[in-house]
């Protein structure tokens, strides 16, 4: 993944480990070790002992159309949205996944046919998530192909459409954009938690992506779930899983049903115990540094930031803020924001990586309270001396 890769090639790079002060520092990727702090106060309640002869068979629940799904990690995903409240699970397959990325994956291969006489062609309103081009078109599938922006978007038959909702990059929620009925739609929800964006309803679509990596933070973990209307694409994916990686990761499953049952956990005992869910938790601390950041984007000229509408929040049963995991940032002036913001050794993602303009670029809202700090104070220092 892109994500990963730019993150190894700096860390392995020399200079770039001088005094704190030169530090480059590195938000072109959405790594969210944020959440690390919460985690660790929760000591040993997520931590699981796995002996050597447990979870040694491939199989995990035969009689599941997924059969490599584990019934804990299952429960606890159904636990869960109905704790948020920010999917229907019912009359759904859950399909388990190594991340959502295999899912996306997964979801491409079941949802195009391989009788077409072309590949379908795969769409995303721009700005749209910078890895879904390439997912689309690394291994020159016969079956689908990167069709590009939905809004520009006018051949007919068939086409699959990912959403997603809020967006990565620009935090906007979002709907389908093609008008058309042939569409296949992929819903990538990976945003959509209470920390990030208001929950107004469950969502209720044929296809929809969730992941750890985003809601928990435990991206590591590896784990992202699908949930699936329709038999034969859940069929199909998990063919695509089987042929991939023949499964998913039973340890990788059985933590995250440890982490899952602790956010619910957390979020059913808040009253109770006078703790803080984790939701609670993660809300505050981005709405923190949103209110940080835009006091610092506000005192100048040189950059311009979304706006968002407060909406009525279900989990938390008032009106709140969207606070998106990334900043989609305007320079105004300056015709290549990557590169000058490179300049001020703040490593941020280009525009044009998601089919936007280079006047923008995408900084991740989720990094260590120490990165942050540090991007707010170089921020701040830009604006005076410009
Ligand atoms: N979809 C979106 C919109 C994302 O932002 C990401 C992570 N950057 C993914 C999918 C993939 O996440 P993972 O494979 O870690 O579940």
């Amino acid at each position: 993944m892109a994500d990963a890769e730019s993150w190894l090639a700096i860390s392995s790079t020399p200079s770039l480990h001088n005094s704190t002060r030169e530090k480059v520092i590195n938000l072109d990727h959405g790594d969210p070790t944020m959440y690390e702090r919460f985690w660790r106060q929760m000591g040993d309640k997520t931590t699981i002992t796995i002996p050597g002869w447990q979870s040694m068979s491939y199989l995990s629940d035969v009689s599941k159309i997924c059969w490599f799904l584990e019934p804990e990690f299952a429960t606890e995903v159904v636990r869960l949205h109905r704790v948020v409240g920010n999917a229907v699970t019912e009359g759904r397959h859950i399909v388990v996944g190594t991340g959502s990325s295999q899912l996306i994956l997964a979801a491409l291969y079941a949802l195009s046919s391989p009788h077409a006489a072309e590949p379908i062609s795969v769409v995303s309103a721009a700005p749209y998530y910078s890895s879904y081009p390439s997912m689309a078109d690394y291994q020159k599938s016969g079956l689908y192909q990167w069709a590009g922006d939905a809004e520009n978007f006018d051949k007919e038959g068939p086409y699959i459409e990912l959403v997603t909702s809020p967006n990565n990059p620009d935090g906007y929620r979002r709907k389908s954009m093609v008008n058309r009925s042939q569409g296949l739609l992929i819903h990538d929800l990976a945003y959509y938690w209470p920390q990030y964006t208001p929950i107004s309803s469950p969502s209720d679509h044929d296809l929809t992506l969730f992941t750890a990596s985003k809601s928990t933070g435990h991206a590591g973990m590896r784990i992202g779930w699908a949930l699936v209307k329709d038999k034969e694409v859940a069929k199909k994916m998990t063919k695509f899983i089987e042929l991939n990686t023949i499964g998913v990761s039973k340890d990788s499953q059985l933590r995250a049903a440890k982490v899952l049952k602790a956010v619910s956990e957390s979020c059913e005992q808040e009253n109770h115990q006078n703790g803080e869910s984790f939701f609670k938790y993660s809300y505050n601390l981005m709405a923190q540094r949103w209110k940080q950041l835009r006091e610092v984007v506000d005192a100048g000229d040189m950059f311009t930031l979304p706006q968002f509408s407060p909406a009525f929040c279900t989990f938390f049963g008032k009106e709140t803020e969207p606070q998106p995991a990334f900043m989609w940032l305007k320079c105004v002036d300056v015709e290549d924001c990557e590169t000058f913001l490179r300049g001020h050794k703040i490593l941020t993602r280009s525009g044009r990586q998601f089919g936007a303009s280079p006047k923008y670029v995408r900084i991740s809202m989720l990094d260590t309270d120490e990165t942050f700090i540090e991007l707010i104070e170089r921020l701040s220092a830009i604006q005076e001396l410009e």
